[in-house]
């Protein structure tokens, strides 16, 4: 079964895409290219999935150890 995945915000469509994830924990900030995520095509939303939320976080830690950037190509 697949249903149409529906913008919660603004009931727009979904679709799988990539995002930029940034953040700032304090050291500078780390940034994961390619991060994949769920797109409303019309408001724009993003959401990601809370897996991938899990290994960013683990990412951005590893990244801050080395004081890097990171680009994620894939999760
Ligand atoms: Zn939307």
């Amino acid at each position: 079964m697949t249903q149409p995945d529906k913008c919660r915000l603004c009931g727009g469509m979904k679709a799988s895409g990539h995002t930029t994830f940034s953040v700032d924990p304090g050291d500078g900030p780390v940034v994961a290219h390619h991060v994949p995520a769920t797109i409303c095509n019309q408001c724009g939303k993003e959401w990601i999935e809370t897996q991938t939320a899990q290994q960013l976080e683990t990412i951005v830690e590893e990244a801050r150890q080395k004081k890097h950037q990171l680009e994620v190509l894939s999760l």
